[in-house]
């Protein structure tokens, strides 16, 4: 994931602010104002799980509308140097991509893992490793901004800058969340809050999740806003159909035509 304006913003704060707790050793309260997690962010009943990870280097990313982006995604299991290094792995893809955040589907794993640095390439060091994420609770409040995804380059840009999509979408500003770290240890994440930063980390993890469960950010687009990026996404479908034909993809609904009156 990729988000133009609060790059900038994030890359100013000096003292990054530590997010994430082993359970047990931080008292995280639940805030005012939070709900249970809506059915579309529980993981699925009867979840694969996977105690051995397959892949091979150097990984690629995967571009909209690769099916493995909608595949089930399964639990792991096995916490070995494998895992860890894999996580390595998607790490430096991220950063070769100037991203923020990256789920392992992106990278064609289906596997419930996801990497994040708020701060970028920039910054080295303030990586997060998340195993079998869920999200226990979500704010009431929404914020809405403006998010580009590596998995979706944008081909119908005239602008050389702006290499991938982006378009608003509004998401829960605050998260509970329960995970594993690459050891199989406990986490516990309250992600969100008043500053710039824990806002942006609450919406990347947000937006890594939804990788995990096959959702993709269009999806969530309000209907004008994907009609502003419905060409780019066309454009992405008939390139994969080209080099990957006979493939079943899941396309775009298509848009809707007001009726006169
Ligand atoms: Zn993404």
């Amino acid at each position: 994931m990729r988000l133009r304006t609060h790059l900038q913003r994030c890359a100013t704060i000096k003292q990054p602010i530590r997010v994430v707790a082993r359970a047990g050793q931080t008292s995280l309260n639940a805030s005012s104002g939070m709900k249970p997690a809506s059915k579309d962010l529980q993981p699925p009943k009867d979840l694969p799980t996977l105690s051995s990870l397959e892949w091979s280097k150097p990984l690629q990313i995967v571009r909209y509308p690769d099916p493995r982006l909608r595949a089930v995604n399964a639990k792991i299991t096995k916490f070995d140097s494998s895992l860890l290094e894999l996580a390595k792995e998607m790490i430096q893809a991220m950063y070769l991509d100037d991203g923020v955040g990256l789920a392992a589907p992106q990278v064609g794993i289906n596997a419930r893992l996801m990497v994040f640095n708020p701060h970028g390439k920039e910054k080295p060091g303030n990586e997060s490793i998340l195993v079998n994420p869920e999200i226990v609770s979500i704010s009431k409040s929404t914020a809405v901004e403006t998010e580009g995804c590596l998995s979706f380059p944008d081909r119908c840009s005239n602008d050389v800058s702006r290499t991938l999509i982006y378009a608003d979408v509004e998401r829960p500003r605050d998260i509970i969340v329960k995970a594993q770290d690459e050891k199989g240890e406990p986490v516990q994440l309250q992600l969100g809050g008043l500053s710039d930063l824990g806002a942006f980390i609450s919406r990347i993890f947000q937006h890594e999740y939804d990788h995990l469960q096959g959702i993709l950010f269009h999806d969530r687009m309000k209907a004008n806003v994907l009609d502003s990026v419905r060409t780019s996404l066309q454009a992405l479908e008939e390139e994969f159909l080209v080099a990957n034909p006979g493939v079943k993809i899941q396309r775009i609904p298509a848009m809707k035509v007001k009726k006169g009156f």
